[in-house]
């Protein structure tokens, strides 16, 4: 199997070709870039068909074999994580001055949905590297890019992003965690919850209170980079989830865990908003996740009802499960064109707030009804761990409540909604 590196170098080198042949021509026309635009265009590149064909087949030969067997243990998926790596299906958006291939978040997107069709426990394992390292790729200098993401692409390491806490979630400026100065050292002290991979991290980007309570939440907080190994960290058990059981969800407790000051994202005060910035990057891919278990449970379905008979006919000629399936194609394409969306806003430099939500929103939504709609399809046997259908329902939940609810989602969309709307009536 080529990998990522392989098929960016050999397009590279091609579409640099073409981009000087069209330079020419549109200098020669005298056209200006909105004249000449494509408008809306719904092909994927060929690099961008090569990078979905070597996920796919990834997902297809290394994730859907084992997948169960992780699903059912809990255990962590080294092996395919270490696979992955030497592929490139991992670290991807890491800039290429670190080693990376500094690939943008539609093509990110891409090869995400593939892996997630695979297995979504093993995909979140993945993407949680996205999460931890998106701080740093925002607001990392020099030294702490070269130092932490160039790390990344020498071994398969994983990375966690440490926000959430037992007291606060939805509202993050309601986290307690504490991080004080003492010279050129902060002193740490706080407890995080529900922190994928961080049982498994070697670096965590960690958000804590720096202001006192008079100072405003976007000024309130500061973002670090916390080396795991830092005395003073412990972490709990891996967590007993419903679903996406491959994935390592624990609690972290911070006591007096010293970081030094040149941890410190950007500046002190300036957490809140580095921390909240990622999720522009991340929802896209996430949305991508929860389109790839919703294909997935499109593909289970349909196959099954082209299998199954009831009353001398297979069930997909029963209208009532035809339109079932006919519900869950529109669900997965609806929700991929939001998702392709979202991740082409912000690779064009655009502020892509409102489109990361709706699709996060809506490829949750559509990846829970496809997985609950397979599983009726499926009748008894889609109740039953021998069968693929229970899984994806147990795994789709999650997407309706991390990087985001469901209901955050919605309170972000109105709130960009009414503020257009404002400026317009
Ligand atoms: C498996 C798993 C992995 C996770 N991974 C990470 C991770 O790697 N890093 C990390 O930092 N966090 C992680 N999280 C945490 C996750 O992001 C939070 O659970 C999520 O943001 C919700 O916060 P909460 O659990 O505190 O629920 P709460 O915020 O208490 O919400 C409870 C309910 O109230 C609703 N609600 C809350 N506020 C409002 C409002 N203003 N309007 C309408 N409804 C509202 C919510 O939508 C929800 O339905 C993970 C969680 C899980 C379960």
């Amino acid at each position: 199997m080529a990998s990522l590196g392989q098929v960016a170098r050999h397009f590279r080198g091609l579409t640099r070709k073409g981009f000087s042949s069209l330079r020419s021509f549109s200098a020669g026309n005298r056209l200006n870039t909105a004249e000449s635009g494509p408008g809306i265009g719904f092909a994927l590149s060929e690099t961008q068909l090569e990078y979905q064909e070597t996920a796919r087949k990834f997902a297809r030969e290394e994730i859907i074999p084992v997948a169960p067997h992780h699903d059912r243990t809990g255990e962590y998926p080294w092996d395919v994580i270490k696979k992955a790596w030497g592929l490139g299906l991992i670290n991807s958006h890491i800039p290429e001055k670190y080693g990376g291939l500094g690939l943008g978040i539609l093509d990110t997107c891409i090869i995400t949905e593939e892996m997630a069709y695979g297995c979504t426990g093993i995909q979140t394992a993945i993407e949680a590297n996205s999460l931890g390292q998106m701080p740093v790729i925002l607001a990392g200098n020099e030294e702490q890019q070269k130092k932490y993401l160039g790390r990344m692409m020498e071994e398969p390491l994983m990375c966690a992003y440490c926000v959430t806490e037992p007291g606060a979630g939805s509202d993050v400026a309601g986290i307690k965690t504490k991080a004080v100065k003492k010279g050129n050292e902060y002193v740490l002290n706080g407890s995080k919850m529900w922190i994928t991979n961080g049982g498994v991290a070697n670096w965590y980007f960690v958000l804590a209170r720096t202001g006192d309570s008079s100072t405003s939440a976007g000024k309130a907080f500061t973002g670090f980079i916390v080396d795991a190994n830092t005395p003073g960290i412990t972490v709990g058990r891996k967590e007993m989830n419903m679903g996406q059981r491959a994935s390592d969800t624990r609690g972290i407790t911070f006591d007096d865990v010293v970081v030094p000051a040149e941890n410190v994202l950007t500046a002190e005060g300036a957490g809140f908003k580095v921390a909240m910035g990622a999720f522009d990057k991340t929802r896209p891919p996430v949305a991508a996740g929860a389109t790839g278990l919703a294909q997935r449970a499109l593909d289970e379905a349909t196959k099954y009802s082209m299998e199954r008979k009831t009353f001398g006919k297979y069930i997909c000629e029963h209208q009532a499960v035809a339109f079932l399936l006919a519900d869950m194609v529109i669900g997965v394409e609806s929700a991929r064109l939001a998702t392709y969306r979202s991740a082409w806003e912000i690779d064009q430099g655009r502020r892509n707030t409102y489109y990361a939500s709706i699709a996060k929103a809506l490829a949750g939504d559509v990846a829970n009804k496809a997985a609950t709609d397979a599983v009726q399809v499926f009748g008894g046997n889609g109740f039953n761990s021998d069968y693929p259908a229970e899984k994806l329902m147990r795994d789709a939940k999650i997407y309706q409540i991390y990087e985001g609810t469901a209901q955050i989602q919605r309170v972000i969309i109105s709130r960009e909604h009414l503020t257009t709307a404002k400026q317009a009536y």
